[in-house]
C-alpha cells in the first residue's frame, strides 16, 4: 500500500521522543522530497526507520546530533541518517549487517541490543528492491543511506 516516507519519518521520530530526550538528542529533519510516497509495508518501513534512529541515538556518547533527510529523483527516494557518534572501524563496518554481530562498546557501557536490527533492515530494504549503504569512521560518526524505488514488484 502507498506510504508517505516523510510522514512516516516524522511519526517515528515523534514516537521516540522519550528515548531521544533521555539522551538529550538533537534531531534535525530535512524532508526535502517533493514526492515521498512509495509502495511498501508501513509497519516494516517504520521499523527500518526506528532501528536506524535507535542506533544513532544508542551509539553516541551524549547529546547525540542526528540528521535525517529524504531526497528523491523520478525513480527512487533516498533516506539518509547521520550521527556523530562512536563510529566504527573498517573491519567492524563490514560486519554490522551480520546477524548477532555487535561491537564491544568500551567506555559506552550498558548499550543493550541483540545484533538483529541491521540484519532486519537490510532484509526489508532488499525485499523492497532497494539498497543500503553505510559509511563510518571510528570516533567521528556513521551515515546510513537507504535507497528505495518508487515502483517495485512486491
Ligand atoms: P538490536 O537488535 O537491538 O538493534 P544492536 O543495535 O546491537 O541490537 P544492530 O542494530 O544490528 O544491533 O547493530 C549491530 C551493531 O552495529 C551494533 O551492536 C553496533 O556495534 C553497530 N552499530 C550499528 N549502528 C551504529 C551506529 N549508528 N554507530 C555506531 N555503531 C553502530
Ligand atoms: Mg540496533
Amino acid at each position: 500500500s502507498p506510504v508517505d516516507l516523510n510522514d512516516l519519518v516524522s511519526a517515528v521520530v515523534d514516537s521516540m521522543d522519550l528515548q531521544l530526550k533521555k539522551k538529550d538528542a538533537d534531531v534535525t529533519l530535512s524532508l526535502a522530497a517533493n514526492t515521498a510516497v512509495i509502495m511498501g509495508d508501513e509497519l516494516h518501513l517504520s521499523n527500518v526507520i526506528y532501528n536506524l534512529i535507535d542506533n544513532a541515538n544508542k551509539y553516541s556518547v551524549n547529546s547525540p546530533r542526528i540528521s535525517i533527510s529524504t531526497k528523491n529523483t523520478a525513480k527512487q527516494i533516498t533516506l539518509t541518517i547521520t550521527d556523530e557518534g562512536i563510529g566504527l572501524t573498517k573491519d567492524q563496518t563490514k560486519r554490522i549487517f551480520d546477524q548477532f554481530y555487535r561491537v564491544p562498546t568500551g567506555n559506552l557501557h550498558d548499550v543493550k541490543g541483540f545484533g538483529l536490527g541491521l540484519n532486519y533492515v537490510q532484509d526489508i530494504v532488499g525485499k523492497m528492491g532497494g539498497s543500503i549503504k553505510v559509511q563510518s569512521e571510528k570516533d567521528k560518526g556513521t551515515t546510513f543511506e537507504i535507497t528505495l524505488p518508487f515502483k517495485h514488484s512486491n
